[in-house]
């Protein structure tokens, strides 16, 4: 391999082109995507996801989809339909093998009778308190349980009638045999199995002891003959405890190897977080477009693209950072400017009657759909004498630099003409503005040989063509870039922000909208991108803005190259 090369692979590409050098797997790239049902998938497990999927298609391996279905507690069908869907989504394909750890729950008893056989694990009476206080901490060793010397025999015997129920929650606990001095308190008598009386969504009651993540993950790696078992950083503390339970039953035994979860500003990550947001009422549910969910990006109208552009960008690493937001918003932009439809539509229309151009008359213009795309085409919008701009595209006392529309002023009205404000309509009693009288220059027809310029050029619609709309503009959900930080925010509630959605019901859009179907994506000239909501029933349109326009990571990339 050429020197060039390797300095481009990351650490963990790094470490399968040697294995596939020496043939440590006899040249097999096989990764599996393992996540546990308590929860909908978030931006930090498309990572996990690109990276496991993406190395397998890279060296012509396979990825597994593997449910860590070992905790019944916590776990339900709902999150196991939404993985599935997200992964897909993403763009990945597992084929046929799609697996649950609680399919090998019996292979899993039998290991567990094997190390019992082997002296290698104990039954013990000890409280889950007791147990947390014989641990010792990482300055002071553990303390063995008085338990720990029980004898083959009566070990296998009581691990079956835990199996069968006889005792109650609590009450016992299967625990590996390894070294309560150890300097690694993960290998300081790890539980294996617990007595949990309920109902798994897969096996029902045929269970009431279930196996810890520990004893089940590597096995479960083991049984799949899994090459690469890739998890986060967390879990380089429980590599040893991996390597134990696979060499003492002398097993396939796969290589773990551990990255960097990805941190995003403005944002938590963690699911028990995640799933207080949904509780507790901060967000409408799994899939708000708030939510850093795949579920949520989806419907916020972030493409399966932009998501794995921003995974590769992001990069594979050993150490802890935080990612600027700005950088996923960068993505989604880059892709929809592509592909996206350029449109026009006003969120906070403020009427213009224009009052030369003569009544009942329509015209249709030509505006070019994508200009970044010309196979994209052109479509027709029709122009009329009243027309809505937006609000903001105003102002009856201009400040300096503003070169929108303003008494006596001329602007360019976006593939049409330059109009030029000639009057204010106010309410008399409350000053309002109602609507603006404006004449048009017809000599100014967009694509003209037109020569007169002006400053600024606006998004219009047509008044009685328009479609009426609901808009919902995001902004980030909590205030701070590290929520997650104890001292900027004692519980990460307190950060959040509480004008985070803002919703608009009055806009109007171009008539062209009219057959929007859940989940097109469109650039709202000068505005952003939006994407059509699954609230969308019988005419009545709802948007989500996906991103702004304004690009606040194409900056910083500038500052950096400086
Ligand atoms: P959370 O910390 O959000 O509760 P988790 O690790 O408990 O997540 P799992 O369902 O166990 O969630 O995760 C499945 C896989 O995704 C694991 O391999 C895990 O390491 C990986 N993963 C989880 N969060 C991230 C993240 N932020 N960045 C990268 N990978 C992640
Ligand atoms: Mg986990």
């Amino acid at each position: 391999m050429s020197e060039e090369k390797s300095q481009r692979l990351n650490f963990i590409e790094k470490i399968i082109e040697e294995d596939l050098k020496t043939g440590k797997y006899g040249g097999r790239v096989h990764t599996r995507f393992p996540p546990e049902p308590n929860g909908y998938l978030h931006i930090g497990h498309a990572k996990s996801i690109c990276l496991n999927f993406g190395l397998a298609e890279k060296y012509g391996g396979l990825c597994n989809l593997r449910f860590d279905d070992t905790n019944p507690m916590k776990e339900e069908a709902e999150y196991v339909e939404s993985i599935i869907e997200d992964v897909r989504w993403l763009g990945f394909d597992w084929e046929d093998r799609l697996f649950y750890a609680s399919d090998y729950f019996e292979q899993l008893y039998e290991y567990a009778v094997q190390l019992i056989k082997k002296g290698k694990a104990y039954v013990d009476d000890l409280s889950p308190e007791e147990i947390r206080k014989y641990r010792g901490t990482l300055t002071e060793p553990g303390k063995e349980s008085p338990y720990r010397n029980r004898s083959v025999e009566e070990n296998l015997e009581l691990f079956e009638r835990m199996r069968k129920g006889e005792f109650q929650e609590g009450e016992k606990v299967l625990r590996a045999k390894i070294d309560m001095a150890s300097g690694n308190l993960n290998m300081r008598d790890p539980v294996m199995y617990r007595i949990i009386k309920a109902p798994h969504h897969r096996t029902g009651t045929k269970w009431c002891i279930y196996p810890t993540y520990d004893f089940a993950h590597p096995l479960s790696d083991s049984i799949e003959r899994i090459t690469h078992s890739i998890c986060t950083l967390e879990f380089e503390d429980h590599r040893p405890l991996y390597d134990w339970f696979l060499d003492e039953l002398g097993v396939y035994h796969p290589q773990q190897i551990e990255f960097a979860r990805l941190n995003l500003s403005y944002t938590v990550l963690s699911k028990r977080k995640l799933t207080r947001l949904v509780d507790e009422g901060y967000v409408n549910g799994w899939d708000d477009p708030r939510m850093p969910t795949i579920a949520g990006l989806r419907r916020r109208g972030y493409t399966p693209e932009a998501i794995r552009t921003f995974c590769d960008r992001i990069g594979v690493a050993k150490s802890n950072s935080i990612v600027d937001i700005s950088l996923l918003e960068h993505c989604v932009r880059e892709d929809l400017n592509r592909r996206a439809p350029r449109v026009m539509a006003v969120l906070r229309p403020i009427k213009v009657v224009i009052t030369n151009y003569p009544e009942g008359k329509v015209e249709e213009l030509e505006a070019i759909n994508n200009p970044e795309d010309p196979s994209m085409g052109t479509r027709m919008i029709p122009f009329s004498r009243e027309i809505y701009i937006e609000e903001d595209d105003f102002r009856e006392d201009p400040p300096k630099k503003y070169y929108r529309l303003a008494p006596g002023r001329e602007v360019r009205l976006k593939h049409a003409y330059i109009i030029k404000c000639e009057r204010v309509i106010k309410d008399e009693k409350t000053g309002k503005i109602l609507e603006l009288h404006c004449t048009y220059d017809p000599e100014s027809k967009s694509g003209s040989t037109q020569t007169k310029r002006v400053k600024a050029t606006l998004h219009w619609v047509s008044a009685p063509h328009a479609l009426k709309a609901e808009v919902r503009l995001y902004d980030r959900l909590f205030l701070k870039p590290n929520p997650d930080d104890k001292k900027e925010c004692p519980d990460f509630t307190d950060c959040i922000n509480p004008d985070s959605l803002q919703i608009l019901t009055d806009c109007r859009v171009e008539p062209s909208l009219k057959n929007a179907s859940v989940g097109d994506r469109y650039q709202f000239l000068r505005l952003g991108y939006f994407c059509v909501d699954p609230d969308t029933k019988d005419g009545h349109l709802v948007f989500n803005r996906t991103v702004s326009l304004k690009d606040t990571w194409a900056k910083i990339e500038k500052k950096l190259q400086k």
